[in-house]
Formats: C-alpha cells, structure tokens, sequence
C-alpha cells in the first residue's frame, strides 16, 4: 500500500469511496456550496525564515535555532527556494502573482507556536484569481482559486504515553503555501476532484508530496447548503485536516446531510469549525469560527515587502515542467487512450518512466502506444509510491530493451511478460536473460524457409493434398515446423512462410 493510504496497488487513489452513491444524489431540493482551503508544505532544504533543515521523523526539536524558537532578538530571512516554489505552485494554477505582497503576523496562543504569531500574508497576497479546471464523470467545470499566499507550519505537539505532553519544534517554520478555492465546488465528488487536481499539480512541481496522512497536505473544507435555485449563500462550517483522501467526498457528503436536517427541521446552521469521525461517519463541533479580527494581523515588521519582478517570475515559469493536464492531453494527441493517459500520469515518476524511455528509443521506433499499454498492463501493478518517491521495477533502460527485443521480432508478446516477470526489481538486462534462458525466437525468414523447405519435401503426400483443397493441412505443417524449431519460432511468420511455400509447389 502507498503511503498516503490507499490500499490497492499503485499511486492514485481510485478505491470507491464510502457513501459515495448517496453523497453523488441530487440531495433533493438542496444545492451544496463547498470551497477549499489547502495548506501544502512546500519541499524546501531549510525552513522559511531560518537555516534550520526540514526534515521530519528526527529526534524532536534537533531541527531549532532562535530563529524559529521565536527567541527575542532574532530576526527571520525568507528562503528564496521557498519563494520560487511557491511561485511555481501560483502559475501552474493560473494566478497572477503580484510584485509586491506583503507578510503578516497572524496572532494566537498555542503551546506549538513559540512565537505567539504565525508570520503570513494576509491583505497583499503573493497570488490571486487563478483556477482548476475539474471532470467529474465528463462534467467539467471551472474551479477558481482565490489566492496563493506563503506561510510558515507551527511545531506538534505530542502526547506522550505516560500522560506528557511535549512540544517538538522541528516543524516550526517550514515553508507553506495556502491555496483558498473559491466556492465554486457543489458536490462532494467535485471537492475530491478538485483536491486531486490540486494535489497532483504540487507533485509534478515537485513542491509538494502531496502526504494527507503525514500532513504535508492538508484540506480544511467550508460547506453550506442553499435551496435550489436560491442564489444567497447558506452559513457555512469549517471542516479541519480531512486526513485522509478516501475521506473527503465522505466528510463533505456527512456534512452536508447533516445541515439538511438541520435546516428541514426548522435549525439554523452555526457558523463553526468541526471535526469529521470517520468511524462514525459524523461531523462534531471543535470550536466557534474565528473571525480575522480575532486574529489582530498586522504587517510583519522584521521582513520587507517581498517584492518578485516579472523577470524572476519568467524565469522559473521557464523551467517549470508540463502539467499533468497537459501531459494527458499531449498523450492522448499521440495516440493514447485517456485512461492510459490518466495512468501515466497517476504519479510524476511514471510520467518520468514513460519520457525517459520513449526518449531511449530510436526515433523510428518510439511505440508510444505499445510502452503505454505495457506500463498500464503489467508494470503499474508493481509500482508503490511514498510520497514523490516511487518504487518503480525496471528502468528506462531495461524497459526500452525489452520493447526492443519483442519489436524487432527476437521474443514474442508472451514471452515479453516472462521477461519482464524474470528480471523486474533487478538489474538484469532483458537481452542477458533472454539469452540466458534461450529465448529468443526464430523469425529469420531464410532459416525458417530452408526448415520448411526440408519439411515439405519429407510430406510430399500431405503438400499434394493440401495443394489439391485440403487447406486445413496446413496447421500440420505449422505443428511440425514449431516441434523441430522447440517452439521457439515465431508462429505468425511460421505460418507465412509455410504458407507461402505450399501455395508456391
Ligand atoms: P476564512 O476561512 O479565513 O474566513 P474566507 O471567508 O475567505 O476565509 O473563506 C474561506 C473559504 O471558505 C474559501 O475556500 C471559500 O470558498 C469558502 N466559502 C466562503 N463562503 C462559503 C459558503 N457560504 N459556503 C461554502 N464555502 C464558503
Ligand atoms: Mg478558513
Ligand atoms: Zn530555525
């Protein structure tokens, strides 16, 4: 299983989720309204405003220093690679990233926030007025996004078994970005789609790892509810940290349920931040909605504005990879089918198996086609992935040779997946295995002729009667041809050549 909770094989989620059916009706007279907000943790070396390492699972607070202890007398300084991927992340969804945006102190007491503020943006963003375009079931629609703006993470706090709790700061300070969707989402399917969307864009960027469960990327989702046809919107709530991707369309689909009843039964929603169980499929307040006052943001004064001109904009827009949108449309323009499409692109390092072994092949023999269909038939089974990392079985070059082999006609199509099973999770080329293990197929035609040749000559009396109408006889030649050749003739060309031979005589 991957790390990010899905049971069956391979990257992306695609396990039916639990009251789907249901979340998937018309909810009868009521419209849902859903929009996400989305923290992802940005994949930076060094936290944002200190040099401290990001790196997780450590022995806690080993990764601290004043700076993001939140010590008098420190002063933070942004991390460039946090701008460029957060930048990255805005453009690949459309925004416009602003010259100027501004950070923020967001002030609140929590034992995991040493500073007693989070330093965000608040009225100046780093982005605005971008979108996702989204299909649920051929249904596509247009999801906007509201702003980009970078942040830091507060640290965790941890409680122990023997009743301690204790505060680890080794995630204080780790560059974040939030993307704020509008409320443009009216079904819990769309949300899913939409965070899937959003999720495998960071991945292809390479910014994020797109980890529910380990929080890396985590979904907060506002839901309310309007009579059909109305156009005001309903109060909403404030679904926290849905860790989990089979969890999303269920939270929301729970949620909204619950709000109909509500509100049939003469109730008023509250406005309120909840939890969701997924055991009990129910969503339980966690505490009254924070309004921003409540906040007191103000400019953070030890960081200037962040100013990003357009040629540094331009530049990394310069190096930023295809989307996985348009990888799958450029796919299925090269002959693919849309899920195959889909399938190479569930995960960026499939993506990657795919060009870079199209990109070994000679030109006059790139079989996009052919490559598609064996990652999709045989390899995907086999690939696990942990976050942006993959376990993928063969490389581009043992993939390429073997394509290879059965194209130029030395193994059949069966024993290309006999190969791939022999050698997959090794470094063994597919030629030293089919070699190895006498393999390879007889195609060369003068060979197989000359063998024919002797054949015919040996079953003069079955050549004229097959000559005189009896056609079936030539699945005896065929038989006899692939017994003196250990079946290891290519049975197509066998049957060309024999063919060819008694229709000649
Ligand atoms: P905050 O949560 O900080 O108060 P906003 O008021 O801008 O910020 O809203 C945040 C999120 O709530 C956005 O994703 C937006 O799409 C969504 N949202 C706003 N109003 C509604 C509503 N009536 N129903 C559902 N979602 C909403
Ligand atoms: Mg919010
Ligand atoms: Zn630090």
């Amino acid at each position: 299983a991957s790390a990010d909770g899905n049971p069956a094989r391979g990257p992306i989620p695609r396990a039916p989720v639990r009251g789907m059916t249901r979340s998937m009706s018309a909810y009868d007279d009521w419209e849902p309204i859903i929009g996400l907000e989305v923290h992802a943790q940005l994949l930076t070396a060094t936290k944002a405003f200190c040099g401290c390492r990001t790196s997780f699972g450590d022995p806690p607070n080993t990764h601290t220093c004043p700076v993001c202890l939140g010590l008098p007398g420190s002063l933070p300084v942004l991390n460039e690679a946090a701008v460029r991927m957060a930048v990255a992340a805005a453009r690949a969804l459309g925004c416009t990233v602003h010259e100027t945006s501004v950070f923020a102190r967001k002030n609140y007491f929590y034992p995991d926030l040493p500073k007693g503020y989070q330093i965000s943006q608040f009225d100046r963003p780093l982005a605005t007025g971008g979108a996702l375009t989204i299909d649920v079931d051929g249904l596509v629609r247009r999801a906007g996004i509201t702003r980009v703006h970078m942040e830091e993470d507060a640290g965790k706090n941890l409680h122990g078994i023997g009743g301690d709790s204790i505060v680890d700061l080794n995630r204080a300070g780790t560059p974040l970005i939030e993307i704020v969707g509008d409320p443009d989402l009216r079904s819990p399917a769309e949300a899913a789609e939409y965070l899937k969307r959003l999720r495998e864009i960071l991945m292809f960027l390479g910014v994020n790892d797109g980890n529910l469960e380990q929080g890396s990327f985590r979904c907060d989702a506002n839901v309310s509810i309007r009579r059909r046809g109305t156009e005001a919107f309903g109060t909403r709530t404030e679904l926290k940290n849905i860790n989990s991707f089979r969890f999303v369309a269920d939270a929301v689909d729970v949620e909204i349920q619950r709000q109909m009843a509500l509100l049939e039964s003469g109730g008023r929603v509250r406005q309120e931040t909840r939890g969701y169980n997924s055991d009990k499929r129910t969503t339980y307040t966690l505490r009254d909605k924070e309004g921003d006052a409540g906040y007191r943001y103000f400019p953070e004064p030890d960081l200037p504005p962040l100013v990003v001109d357009r040629a540094f904009v331009e530049a990394i827009e310069r190096a930023t990879p295809r989307t996985p949108a348009e990888l799958r449309t450029a796919y299925v323009a090269i002959g693919l089918t849309p899920y195959a499409a889909s399938i190479l692109t569930s995960h960026p390092k499939v993506a990657a198996l795919f060009e870079a072994t199209s990109a070994l092949l000679p030109e006059s023999e790139k079989q996009p086609v052919k490559l598609a269909n064996f990652i999709q038939s045989e390899l995907f089974r086999d690939v696990t992935t942990r976050g942006l990392e993959a376990d993928i079985p063969l490389s581009p070059a043992q993939l390429a040779e073997l394509l290879l082999l059965n194209s130029r006609g030395s193994i059949s199509g069966a024993q290309l997946k006999e190969v791939y099973a022999g050698i997959r999770g090794t470094s063994t080329s597919p030629k030293a295995f089919v070699e190895e293990h006498g393999m390879f197929v007889i195609s060369d035609t003068a060979e197989l002729e000359t063998l024919a040749r002797t054949l015919i000559a040996a079953n003069e009396k079955q050549a004229q009667s097959y000559r005189a109408g009896k056609t079936a006889l030539l699945g005896f030649f065929v038989g006899q041809m692939m017994k003196q050749t250990g079946g290891k003739a290519d049975p197509a060309t066998v049957n060309q050549v024999v063919k060819r031979l008694l229709d000649a005589g």
